[in-house]
């Protein structure tokens, strides 16, 4: 009888650790970025912007993607061929994406070839967790929750093409979220550093943010520009 419960017990455990090998097999991510961008500094430079066929998006951060990533820096890319963006899976969500994830490249377009590229380049590595809908429905969730503009223009950051300290920025959206961010600048075509992407993590399973296990190279400069849209 005893034996047969350490048996019972070994077979629980074995099955236990299976599940969890054909669960890291499936997942090559650790968390995931959600990176918004402001649509200024994507149009303030060198190459410039395209508005949408639908017109100048609003004066608000821009969804640019959900990204898995690894702790150790390195992150999975168009993980899955045999699943190609297909837009008519979320047809009840192009109006909120046309608002939320607003294409900027030229010529001017509808968005698809640019939310196709993220769902090809990265929603692919997701796929154990987020079908293609869940990806971009959990994506425009995940931006109604912290509100990037609203929290720096409470903490008196406005896009009004001043220079801004990067500790002030990132001190108004810990302030306002909880959640450290990561800053990523770009130059307009005079060269100054302007604040172009914000980075916040969320949890491997998608359910929530984070803090950031691990954060992007590169730096900004201690005083940047943020410019109108
Ligand atoms: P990724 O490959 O996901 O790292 O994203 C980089 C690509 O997305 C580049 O080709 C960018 O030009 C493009 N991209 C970034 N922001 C936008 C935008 N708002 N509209 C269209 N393409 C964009
Ligand atoms: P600084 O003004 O460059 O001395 O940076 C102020 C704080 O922001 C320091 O804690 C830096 O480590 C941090 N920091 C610098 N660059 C970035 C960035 N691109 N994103 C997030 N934090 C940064």
């Amino acid at each position: 009888m005893k034996m047969q419960s350490n048996n019972v017990l070994l077979l629980i455990k074995l099955l236990t650790l299976n599940s969890l090998l054909v669960l890291s097999a499936s997942q090559d991510f650790d968390f995931f970025y959600f990176v918004q961008q402001w649509p200024g500094s994507y149009c303030d430079t060198k190459q410039g912007c395209c508005y949408p066929s639908t017109g100048k998006p609003e004066s608000d951060f821009g969804i640019h993607g959900l990204w898995p990533n690894r702790n150790d820096g390195s992150y999975p890319s168009n993980c899955d061929s045999s699943s190609p963006f297909d837009a008519s899976k979320i047809s009840d969500l192009t109006n909120q994406m046309r608002s939320d994830w607003p294409t900027l490249s030229c010529p001017s377009n509808n968005g698809l070839t640019f939310w196709g590229h993220e769902w090809d380049k990265h929603g692919t590595c997701s796929e154990s967790v987020l079908n293609q809908h869940a990806y971009f429905a959990t994506a425009l969730s995940l931006k109604n929750e912290i509100n990037l503009l609203q929290a720096l223009q409470r903490a008196g950051i406005q896009p009004n093409g001043q220079k801004y300290s990067i500790g002030d920025i990132k001190s108004a959206i810990k302030g306002a979220s909880g959640y450290t961010p990561w800053i990523e600048c770009n130059n307009d075509s005079s060269g100054n550093s302007q604040l172009y992407q914000i980075y916040l993590c969320v949890d491997s399973s998608a359910s929530g943010f984070i803090e950031c296990p691990v954060f992007p190279n590169g730096s900004c400069g201690s005083s940047i520009e943020f410019p109108s849209f």
